[in-house]
């Protein structure tokens, strides 16, 4: 594997691609070995895995299962790797995604410990100009932003961090060595995903846990256990069908039981037009079955309130019935709408707290003030400690290509072009920024899916349109302002008939202070992909295409 250098010559590429997660991996094997163009891949980390590299905490853990969460691209590798549990641990996952480079000699095209800082386009040249740390420079025709949805950490500035003399984690960034957790006193910040898996991994050890959480997420169980015997090469079987079913999906998961496709439910009916009766043992069977089943026990739990309120009712039940102490069952119970938070899979979480030494902190009624040299201070209390973990989630979405100083034609800065949110067509690109194309992007489904499956889409897609540029002689694609326009108000209007807007959450960024209030993903995985194809097939519609100078000359149409 390459490692960064500082060369002073600028490198000239067909393709620079940036990030080395599953979507600039898979968009670096197709753009080299199916579309035959030279390519460079820039990443910040001294390894592949993206998100699976950064996030070593302990629990970590995928929440689709592991037969889902894997690339479609190759019959061979579908074939051959094989997992072990119904949710693969963040290791697995990592090795898998190794697996991937080193099966597909990925690694020589691949610069490590590399940071896009900025990226130019050069308008005569029709060229993007690339700046990085620690210093190389890269020429590239396209630029594939793989930068990642949740790949940007957010910690709230608290005073008094730096005096604090114990150890501070970011689940995001957690460290490449054993973090000992056995007999220290620990505060988690955040009970979002990450803080459920953390705080359940670690309870057992610590002298004493306190889960710090400002808001109550809803958590369901994961019901992870071993794959059964057989059970993997049954899916394996019926790879590519099952495969097809899932893409159907609106997240590109399935929630029938694999591999027998025994129905756990049926997602037919609203949640209101069944008896109390049926929908008690609906979701209890979906509770059982675990995953993310509950989500799609009925169609309009994710669109109505009168519905979300009826899973509201059956979580709070759960809990009352799991956490002995009926404050703190009280307190573990979600007040938004279901659904407005991403569900949180969990191994044990709610019974964690009857532990003794497990406290749950409530910092919504008595806010974190600061760090002190020995915890975290309280408006009302001191809370010593040894190590805290921030689990306090991500600048999603945008905060990854806001940070890198991107500038389009006519010295257009994309960070400013998305002050008051992010614009662009399909999610894909952004006019003014041409030949720049984004994956898992604002605007797209990525977070709202299997972001597997939504990132192959979209590099699948991507790699379409370059071949259509390279074949017709089109120097530059970019959207134009309308399609742009037309697309945010859909995105929004999606967000607006749905419930994800009903609630305070990072997928409409209100979970950072000075970010615009804007629903950020595209909900149905589906329904964006016909559109995507709808696009294409009308010969990229809603695109500006520029024909290469010489080719104008020789009088040429745009096709
Ligand atoms: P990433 O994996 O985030 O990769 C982006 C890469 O870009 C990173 O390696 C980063 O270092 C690099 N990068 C960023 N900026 C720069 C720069 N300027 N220069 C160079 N390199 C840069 N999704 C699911 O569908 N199912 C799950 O179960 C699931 N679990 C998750 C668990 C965790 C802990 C987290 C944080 C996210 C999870 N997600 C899950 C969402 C996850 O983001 C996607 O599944 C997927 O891993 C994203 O892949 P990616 O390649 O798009 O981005
Ligand atoms: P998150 O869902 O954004 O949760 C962050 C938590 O930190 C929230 O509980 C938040 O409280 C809290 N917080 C933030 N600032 C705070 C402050 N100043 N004081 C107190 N609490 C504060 O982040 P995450 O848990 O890292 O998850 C992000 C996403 O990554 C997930 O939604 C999921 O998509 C993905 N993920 C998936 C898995 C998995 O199971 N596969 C695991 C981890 C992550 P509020 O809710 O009040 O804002």
């Amino acid at each position: 594997m390459n490692s960064a250098g500082g060369r002073s010559e600028r490198e000239a590429v067909d393709v620079v691609v940036v990030g080395a997660g599953f979507g600039g991996l898979a968009a670096l094997r197709k753009f080299r070995d199916e579309l035959g163009l030279s390519v460079r891949l820039l990443e910040a980390a001294s390894g592949p895995g993206g998100v699976w590299y950064w996030n070593r905490y302990p629990g970590a853990r995928c929440d689709v299962e592991s037969l889902q969460y894997t690339f479609g691209f190759s019959d061979e590798l579908s074939q051959e790797w094989c997992w072990t549990e119904r949710f693969a641990p963040q290791a697995e996952i990592l090795g898998y995604l190794n697996h991937v480079v080193e099966r597909f000699d990925l690694a020589k095209d691949i610069q490590f410990n590399t940071r896009l800082t900025s990226a130019a386009f050069d308008e005569q040249k029709c060229r993007w100009s690339l700046e990085t740390e620690p210093g190389d420079q890269y020429e590239a025709r396209y630029l594939i932003m793989a930068t990642g949805p949740l790949s940007t950490p957010y910690t709230p500035e608290f005073p008094g961090a730096g005096e604090f003399q114990g150890e501070i984690y970011h689940t995001g960034l957690w460290p490449d060595h054993p973090v000992e957790f056995k007999d220290k006193r620990v505060a988690i910040i955040g009970t979002g995903s990450s803080g459920v898996q953390v705080a359940t991994a670690i309870s057992d050890q610590v002298a004493h846990l306190y889960v710090m959480q400002r808001t109550a997420h809803h958590c369901v169980p994961a019901e992870n256990r071993p794959l059964h015997p057989g059970e993997q090469e049954a899916v394996k079987n019926r790879y590519g069908e099952l495969r097809a079913a899932w893409r159907a999906t609106p997240g590109a998961t399935a929630w029938r039981s694999l591999p027998t496709d025994e129905v756990v439910v049926t997602y037919d009916k609203s949640a209101l037009e069944v008896s109390e009766g049926e929908r008690r043992e609906t979701f209890e069977r979906a509770w059982t079955y675990g995953g993310t089943a509950i989500h799609r026990a009925y169609t309009d739990l994710l669109t109505s309130e009168q519905a979300s309120l009826l899973a509201n009712e059956f979580i709070r039940e759960k809990i009352a019935s799991i956490v002995k102490d009926p404050v703190t069952a009280e307190l573990l119970t979600p007040r938004q709408y279901y659904g407005t938070k991403r569900l949180i899979l969990e191994g044990g979480y709610y019974d964690m707290f009857n532990q003794p030494n497990v406290t749950l902190v409530d910092v919504r009624s008595d806010p974190i003030e600061q760090l002190t040299p020995t915890g975290v201070k309280t408006r009302d209390a001191n809370y010593d400690v040894d190590v805290v973990v921030f689990a306090t989630g991500y600048d999603a979405l945008t905060g990854t290509l806001t940070r890198i100083d991107i500038r389009g034609r006519t010295g257009l800065v994309l960070r400013d072009v998305w002050r008051d949110g992010p614009t662009s067509y399909l999610g894909i690109m952004v006019a003014g920024f041409p030949n720049l194309f984004i994956v898992a992007g604002p605007q797209s489904p990525s977070v709202l899916a299997n972001v597997i499956v939504a990132n192959e889409y979209q590099v699948d897609w991507i790699s379409d349109a370059v071949r259509h540029l390279e074949s017709h002689g089109i120097e530059t694609m970019e959207p134009s302002p309308e399609a742009q326009i037309a697309w945010a108000e859909h995105v929004a209007e999606l967000g607006r008939n749905s419930i994800y807007t009903k609630g305070n959450s990072w997928y409409w960024g209100s979970n950072i202070d000075d970010k615009p209030k804007v629903f950020l993903p595209y909900i149905n995985f589906p329904n964006y992909a016909a559109k995507c194809n709808e696009v294409a097939s009308a010969g990229y519609q809603g695109f500006i295409l520029a024909l290469r100078a010489e080719d104008v000359s020789q009088g040429d149409n745009i096709p």
